[in-house]
């Protein structure tokens, strides 16, 4: 070794105290402060990372999750409250810093049972406004296993990096959205050797995603391409909420409450009526698997609740009540032409008996007041004179009348 060979600039070792010594412009560094100097930046990104994250979260404690929920989504008291909790936990459980200990908090995946237009995509939805995180909405049944035609589970995470406006660190914190998870039901509960295309293999396929894994995502979407740059998404930090309605669980879980009736049950006599109107609430994980959900999955969707159908009430409250109710965009969209409207009362308590009659949920409810209003709608912005509309009972009973919305009565 030369004798005037210079130490390490950062720890003052000699050459042949250390592996590597490399030389710089005006000074050399030993592998060992390399190594050390490493360690700091990790932590130095994380601790950014972490504090960004923190920053941008609106993290509430769960009673002001809920009240915020309150004001977009009528009823469903429940679901707003296990939700409330649900994200709560798992926002605390990302933004905390990490003690060492031996507990780790297991994410809180939640599971919606409820029919079709009773709020299970608006609760996700509004959640993840509330909180300020990126989110996405999937549906189950376009997912196929690799390999088959369809989309795979990885375009889901492409629509939320798309939602996070390509920020890989906002999307790895979002809450994604996957509907009619009961769709991709196995079609009986006993495993069969034969391939079940849409079933069995796309819930495995969706294991993936819920396990925490980096996945390679396309970052347009579509299909993964051999020489497609793919975007790295951890999904470890990732909210999956998953909903159905599950139709025909209803059976499952009576045969199950009147078979243990016979039994422990029994001695401890029901006091409330089982209808099967609130059947939903008695749901258990084992009737999600009877119902043909593959147990590795019910397992990751911990967290299980029920929504109510909406009765007459409900729906009523709905047209006025929230946030954004459709009344109240409508009345907006009418300012915008400087046009005062005006709905009577009636007008909404038939508007609220047609949807009942069409069963379609709070979903009905758009369609027959877009059915009512759109002669209105296209006329008045050309007509300068008009500064007022009144919806009455007998225009609107006209409108629908004549309009083909009425095919979608059901029959
Ligand atoms: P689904 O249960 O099928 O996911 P959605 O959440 O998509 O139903 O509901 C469809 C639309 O109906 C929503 O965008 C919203 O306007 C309205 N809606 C449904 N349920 C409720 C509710 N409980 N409170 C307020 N609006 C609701």
């Amino acid at each position: 070794m030369a004798k005037n060979e210079p130490p390490c600039s950062f720890c003052g070792k000699n050459k042949s105290e250390v592996n590597i010594l490399i030389a710089g412009i005006s000074g050399h560094i030993c592998d060992g402060c390399i190594s050390q100097a490493q360690h700091i930046v990790e932590e130095e990104v994380t601790q950014r990372v972490e504090s960004s994250i923190s920053k941008s979260l609106n993290l509430l404690k769960p009673k002001d999750i809920k009240s915020h929920l309150d004001e977009f989504v009528i009823g469903q008291e429940q679901a707003k409250k296990v939700l409330s909790v649900a994200v709560y936990n798992h926002y605390k459980r990302i933004t905390q810093k990490n003690d060492n200990d031996d507990v780790e908090i297991e994410k809180s995946n939640v599971i919606f049972l409820g029919e079709t237009g009773t709020g299970k995509t608006l609760l996700a939805k509004t959640v993840a406004k509330i909180l300020n995180v990126p989110f996405a909405v999937a549906d189950a049944t376009v997912i196929t296993e690799a390999g088959y035609v369809g989309e795979d589970v990885e375009s889901i995470l492409a629509k939320l990096l798309q939602a996070a406006d390509y920020d890989v660190t906002a999307a790895e914190r979002g809450i994604v959205f996957i509907d009619e998870i009961d769709k991709i039901a196995r079609k009986s509960d006993n495993p069969s050797i034969t391939r079940d295309v849409s079933g069995e293999g796309v819930q495995q396929a969706m294991l993936k995603l819920l396990e925490g894994a980096e996945i390679g995502v396309p970052p347009k979407g579509g299909r993964k391409h051999p020489e497609q740059k793919l975007v790295t998404i951890n999904t470890k930090n990732i909210l999956f909420v998953t909903g159905g309605a599950f139709v025909g669980i209803d059976k499952i879980i009576s045969s199950r409450l009147n078979t243990t009736s016979v039994g422990y049950a029994s001695k401890h006599k029901r006091t409330t009526k089982v209808t099967s109107e609130n059947m939903f609430q008695y749901v258990t994980p084992q009737d999600l698997k009877k119902f043909g959900l593959i147990p590795e999955l019910i397992g990751r969707f911990p967290v299980l609740t029920f929504l109510n159908p909406l009765d007459e009430s409900a729906l009523r409250r709905i047209l006025t009540e929230p946030k954004n109710a459709l009344v109240k965009q409508y009345i907006k969209l009418f300012e915008m032409e400087d046009i005062k409207l005006s709905v009577d009362k009636d007008v909404l308590d038939f508007m609220v008996k047609k949807a009942m009659e069409f069963a379609l949920g709070a979903r009905g409810l758009r369609s027959i007041f877009e059915a009512v209003m759109i002669d209105a709608m296209y006329e008045l912005p050309s007509e300068k004179e008009t500064k007022e509309f009144k919806l009455t009972l007998s225009y609107a009973e006209e409108k629908l009348k004549n309009s083909s919305i009425q095919n979608l009565k059901v029959a």
